[in-house]
């Protein structure tokens, strides 16, 4: 029977609606040559033009068409130039996360042979790891609420017993799929600093008790400082990472520095219930309307979300739709011929979306 699902579209500020408008052109035609499951997109607006134009930055009713929808695909919010009063800028995409308790911020770091990265790649190594960023609190918690005074600055990390359980129940979850799909040995490693704070020992024995339960799998320990050493030194070695939200944070970008800029890389946030599918980029309001921006983050998130709805209402020609357009954005970059100026290249959006359509449908 054909599953029909709704997915709430928020277009955002900057090359937003540029990359948004040609992915959904993508989803809609392989839906459309579907037997097992149908899309339909509802836009949401929100963001920091919309703040400019109307005073809201997330109108009530689009956070309800989020919630309400089977899935969130969103392309990036914000523009330095408007803030609100305190001066810190509009970003709906936060308010989402925590509004939907979205725990789970998945940035997966692949490097295919060919693609261009800083690394000296071994002949014959790929990478292919995914970082869990807990996304709800840890050294955001007090995010808007620090406590400033004219000689000290204080904000609180909070660790709790619930977010953790559920985010390393999600890791070793994931970690188990991607064995089963044959891409991962199994493996789970809980980066953290349990060498210096007690906070982060808590959140270490909340991993090892979670990892007692999946005997199939290996589950170790890395301080995040060694981290960010291996992921330049071996990152061909990890599987699944799983932190804290600061530490994720900044290794995620780092991740995005490995597979050649921000460009082509994805990413999802992810609840019980929810998720958020967007490039892990900005607005790049320096490129806006101008036709130059890469879609392949974009193209790449909305992978993720088939991947996930697919696993979620097992789906396998949707997961398997997920898998074939991973590989039609591989071809694009693998290739060469095709590729935005962040990538070396000269085509614009539509070319570069173009060359990922041509892939997919095109013998
Ligand atoms: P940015 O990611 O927008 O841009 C950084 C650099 O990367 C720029 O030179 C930009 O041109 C380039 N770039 C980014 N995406 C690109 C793409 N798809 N194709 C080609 N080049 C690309 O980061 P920024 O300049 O720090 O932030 C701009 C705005 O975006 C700010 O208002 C910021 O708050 C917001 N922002 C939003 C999100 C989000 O929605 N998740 C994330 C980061 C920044």
């Amino acid at each position: 029977m054909k599953q029909n699902f709704e997915i709430a579209v928020f277009d955002g500020d900057g090359i937003g609606p540029e990359i948004m408008g040609p992915t959904v052109d993508i989803l809609t035609r392989m839906a459309a040559a579907s037997d097992d499951y149908g899309l339909s997109f509802t836009p949401a607006p929100a963001g920091a033009a919309h703040y400019a134009k109307t005073g809201e930055s997330l109108p009530a009713a689009s956070m309800e068409t989020a919630r309400n929808s089977d899935a969130i695909l969103l392309s990036a919010m914000g523009l330095p130039s408007v803030r609100y009063a305190d001066g810190t800028e509009i970003s709906p995409q936060i308010d989402i996360r925590k509004e939907l308790v979205l725990f789970a911020g998945v940035r997966p770091v692949t490097i295919q042979p060919g693609q261009r990265t800083p690394l000296d790649m071994p002949d014959g190594k790929a990478v292919d790891f995914v970082l869990i960023r807990e996304s709800t609190e840890g050294l955001f918690y007090t995010q808007g609420k620090g406590e400033v005074t004219k000689d000290e600055a204080r904000e609180t990390l909070l660790i709790t017993r619930d977010i953790s359980e559920k985010l390393f129940k999600f890791a070793f979850n994931l970690a188990h799929d991607r064995k089963k799909q044959g891409r991962g040995p199994g493996r789970v490693t809980c980066v953290d600093k349990a060498n210096v704070f007690r906070a982060f020992a808590f959140f270490r024995e909340m991993f090892d008790a979670e990892a007692a339960k999946h005997p199939e799998l290996t589950a170790d320990h890395a301080y995040v400082d060694a981290t960010a050493l291996w992921m330049v030194m071996k990152p061909w070695e990890f599987d699944v990472l799983v932190t804290e939200n600061m530490f994720g944070d900044i290794l995620s970008d780092l991740g995005a520095g490995l597979m050649g800029g921000l460009g082509l890389a994805p990413s999802a946030d992810i609840g019980l219930e929810n998720a958020v599918f967007q490039p892990c980029h900005g607005s790049a309001p320096d490129i806006a309307g101008q036709g130059l921006a890469n879609p392949l983050a974009m193209i790449l998130s909305a992978a993720m979300m088939l991947d996930w709805l697919g696993l979620k209402h097992d789906n396998s020609a949707m997961a398997r739709d997920g898998q074939r357009l991973r590989e039609a954005v591989e071809h694009v970059v693998a290739d060469g011929r095709v590729l935005t100026r962040d990538l070396g290249g000269t085509a614009g959006t539509a070319e570069a979306a173009q060359a990922v359509t041509d892939a997919l449908f095109v013998a």
